[in-house]
């Protein structure tokens, strides 16, 4: 993730940021700040309250990613309505990611693993092909 990725997401979502998240694959940025701002929507932050409504956790690495996400029931005011909201906004972004390559956010359909096993990555087709053609250039050396 970008400096300026982390700086926005630090003053827009202070509650749902982790520090891991600045690790996190540049496409899928996007994706996890519309969940983000989905999560906010749902059950905005108590101002003026130092703990979070909701607690959201992101595991992500090896060319996946899952949100976990917990309703605080002690802040905010809860009803059966945005608990579903919650689970949609959760499965939305758990399938997004396995459609939007990791690098520059485009369609992807792939987990592209390097032949030395090392590394995998959710990629699209273009970026599975510049990655593979920089393997190709570093082995021939
Ligand atoms: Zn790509």
């Amino acid at each position: 993730m970008k400096d300026a990725d982390i700086k926005r997401f630090r003053s827009l979502y202070p509650r749902l940021w982790r520090h891991e998240l600045s690790k996190m694959p540049d496409g899928w940025v996007k994706i996890t700040e519309e969940l983000m701002e989905a999560l906010n929507e749902i059950q905005p932050p108590i101002p003026g309250e130092y703990g979070s409504p909701l607690f959201l956790m992101i595991q992500f690495g090896s060319g996946f990613a899952i949100a976990l996400v917990s309703p605080n029931p002690d802040l905010g005011t809860w009803n059966q309505e945005k608990a579903l909201d919650v689970i949609q906004a959760v499965c939305r972004f758990n399938w997004q990611v396995c459609e939007t390559c990791e690098v520059c956010a485009g369609p992807s359909h792939i987990i592209v693993k390097e032949p030395n096993g090392l590394h995998q990555q959710r990629l699209c087709e273009h970026c599975a092909e510049e990655r593979l053609a920089k393997f190709e250039g570093r082995s021939v050396q």
